[in-house]
Formats: structure tokens, C-alpha cells, sequence
């Protein structure tokens, strides 16, 4: 029997559903354990958590695969984990990593500051023109990353000149897919070989678990989990159980995500204490086109620079009330930020502003709240200015 092809939500809450016996639980059982009684005299595989072959992290680990189109998935302890091991599952002492220059913050230091000492090469392209990739290729690059879209200016990156980049010298391509997730973008589908996520954000979408995945072949994966098992980078079973109950409803809170995303930056672009709105939803961001065609939806994440500069800033953050001014995005309350504060605070002003992110630059992860509240919170706090 051929299995039928089944959408993201059925995807996000079953996997690929199959009929259950009697009498079993509907939701997987959380198995807080980190070993399992072993057979005596058995050479069978040992169950340990920190090999990654706990129940809990199984399942969590097939849904994701399923989501991703890949053959295999890998839930661990965090996003950087997931970028940590894919990379060393793709790299070798003398290689050459060929990364995009919007990633990340921790993505960068990891790459500058610890590639190094295993002998990594890294360089950093302007990701928007393939010219800058071709440029910047070496014999020993082995890998390209890229993140998409990007933090905080919303950047979409066109996949496919890059995926035939890749291709045509065979270089693997890793995609950090975090802020898009697999409801609005598969990378798989479109010539990476490697997705990663910090499942903190949407995915699991309640700001209560740290949690990264890797998504692949059944190779690159199998790598990963190794790497996973020895680097200590295995996952709680109730970070894995959460984020299981947080996936099911997936496709839905990224569908008010998209629709609050749209909405509140619709609204912004008309607000006199708004400078420049940072949406690719909207048609005059630079990369709405190249949006349109990739992504099935265009996110929650809404940069705003301020007419009003940094002093604008923190009377605004100061005024929120639904709006949470924290770090980190994609959970159902709207949370803001300032990248001079936090992603960016390594840069000097002048620096920052030469990237488009000049202080005075809000991020808004827009949360799954009823949007005209989220509206008038903001819409309350302008009035101060
Ligand atoms: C948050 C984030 C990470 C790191 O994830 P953690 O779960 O905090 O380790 C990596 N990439 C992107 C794009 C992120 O937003």
C-alpha cells in the first residue's frame, strides 16, 4: 500500500498517522528516565537518553522529519547544538566553511571564535549576489550556510542560484530555517541538503524549552546523533515531550503568525513614529519577490526603525504592557527587543547603522494575541512620543 501524502497540520500532530492498538495512550507517554532495563546477556542496542534512542525524542525527531521532508531528524539540547553538530557532521580539520554574513549572533561566534581551533576556515559572503559566493569559493570549501529569512531586517534569500551553486561543486548547503519554519519555508525542497532550527522559537512556541533540530539524510543524521552522544548535546525527554505537544499546534499558531505579521506591519508602515517598516509581506521590501516565490507565508517577525532614534526606543519599551520587552521570538506572546542590546551589542552604533540596523531599530516577534490588542498596545506607547 502506498502511504498517502499528508498535509503539514496532520504532519505537525501525527507524523505519519498510523492506526494505534487499543487501549494505548493518544499522547506519547513522557519517558523521564534516562536509562531503561537492559536484557542480561543481550548485546542489543543499550537505551541511554544521551544517545538520543529515548522514546521521547523519537518521536518528536519523526514528526520534525516528516515536517521537513527529510529522510531523518534529530532533536538536541539546543539551536546552537544543531548548528554545532551539523557543521562537524559536514567538516574536517582543513575544510572551508563559506557562510552568509547575516546569521546569527552565537551562529558567528561559533564560527569565528571555535572553528579556528579545529582548523575550520571561515569566510562570511554578502549572501544577496551569487557573484560574492563565487568569489569567495576555495578548493577545500566544503559547506555553504545560510539563514533565511534573517535577523533582525527580515532578509529572504532567493535558495535556488545558491542550492546550483552548491551543486554544481558539490558543497553540501545548510540552512538555518528557524524563523520561517516548515509551515512558510522547506528548504529540503529546495537544494539544501541540511536544515537546522532552534526549536525554541516556533516550533516548540511557548518560550518554556530550549531545544534545536537537525534535519538531513539518514547519513548525515546518523553523524549528527554520534557527534550528539559523545558531545553531550542529547536533549531532556521533557524538553522533547513539550516540544511534541507544542508542534501539534504548529500550522495553526503560524498561521495567525503570518496573519498578525502582515497585519501589524501594515499598520506600522502608516505610523508617523515609524521610519522604515521591516517586512517582506510588505511590497516595498527588497526582497518581497523573492519572498513571494519561497515562502508560503511571510512570518511574525517585523523589524521597525524609529523616527524617534533610541530615546523613541525605550520610551516605547517602557510603555508596552502586552508586549513583553525580552530576547528570543516565535512564542505566543509578542516579545520586542533591541538588537543594540542583544544581537548586535558587539557592534559599535556606526557599525550597526551601516547594516540597516541603526539604534533606535525595534524587533517585534509578533505573538499569537488578538492583533487590534497588540495594535493599540503599540498604537498607546507612540502616543507618548
Ligand atoms: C535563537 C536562534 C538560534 C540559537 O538557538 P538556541 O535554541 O537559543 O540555542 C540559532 N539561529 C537562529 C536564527 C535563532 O534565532
Amino acid at each position: 500500500m502506498t502511504q498517502p501524502k499528508f498535509g503539514p497540520s496532520t504532519k505537525a500532530i501525527h507524523g505519519a498517522p498510523q492506526r494505534q492498538p487499543d487501549r494505548t495512550p493518544v499522547v506519547t507517554p513522557l519517558y523521564q528516565s534516562s536509562t531503561f532495563h537492559q536484557p542480561v546477556g543481550s548485546g542489543e542496542e543499550v537505551l541511554y537518553t544521551r544517545y538520543g534512542n529515548n522514546p521521547n525524542q523519537i518521536s518528536v525527531a519523526a514528526k520534525l522529519a516528516a515536517l521537513e521532508g527529510a529522510e531523518r531528524a534529530i532533536f538536541v539540547a539546543s539551536g546552537m547544538g544543531a548548528t554545532a553538530l551539523a557543521h562537524l557532521a559536514m567538516l574536517r580539520p582543513g575544510d572551508h566553511l563559506l557562510s552568509s554574513e547575516w546569521i546569527y549572533g552565537g551562529t558567528r561566534r561559533l564560527f569565528v571564535e571555535e572553528f579556528g581551533k579545529l582548523e575550520i576556515d571561515v569566510t562570511f559572503a554578502q549572501p544577496d549576489n551569487p557573484r560574492n559566493w563565487r568569489q569567495l569559493i576555495r578548493k577545500t570549501t566544503r559547506a555553504v550556510f545560510v539563514e533565511t529569512p534573517t535577523n533582525p531586517l527580515i532578509r529572504v534569500l532567493d535558495p535556488e542560484p545558491i542550492a546550483t551553486f552548491c551543486r554544481e561543486r558539490g558543497i553540501a548547503m545548510i540552512v538555518d530555517s528557524t524563523f520561517a519554519t516548515p509551515i512558510n519555508f522547506r528548504p529540503l525542497e529546495h537544494g539544501a541538503d541540511v536544515v537546522i532550527h532552534s526549536a525554541t522559537k516556533y516550533l516548540n512556541g511557548h518560550s518554556d524549552v530550549i531545544g534545536g533540530v537537525v534535519a538531513g539524510t539518514e547519513a548525515v543524521i546518523e553523524e549528527v546523533r554520534q557527534l550528539m552522544q559523545v558531545w553531550g548535546q542529547a536533549p531532556d525527554p521533557f524538553a522533547a515531550w513539550l516540544t511534541e505537544r507544542g508542534l501539534k499546534t504548529l500550522a495553526v499558531r503560524m498561521e495567525r503568525h503570518n496573519a498578525n505579521g502582515l497585519a501589524f506591519a501594515e499598520w506600522a508602515h502608516a505610523q508617523p513614529a515609524v521610519q522604515t517598516v521591516h517586512y517582506p509581506g510588505l511590497p516595498d521590501h527588497e526582497d518581497h519577490a523573492a519572498a513571494a516565490e519561497a515562502l508560503d507565508g511571510f512570518g511574525g517577525m517585523v523589524g521597525l526603525t524609529l523616527a524617534g532614534g533610541p530615546t523613541a526606543a525605550e520610551i516605547v519599551l517602557r510603555k508596552l504592557r502586552v508586549a513583553a520587552h525580552a530576547p528570543s521570538l516565535g512564542g505566543v506572546e509578542t516579545l520586542v527587543s533591541e538588537p543594540r542590546f542583544t544581537s548586535h551589542a558587539s557592534l559599535t552604533p556606526a557599525e550597526r547603522a551601516a547594516q540597516g540596523i541603526p539604534d533606535g531599530f525595534i524587533r517585534v516577534s509578533l505573538g499569537i494575541e488578538d492583533v487590534e490588542d497588540i495594535i493599540a498596545d503599540f498604537e498607546e506607547a507612540f502616543s507618548s512620543l
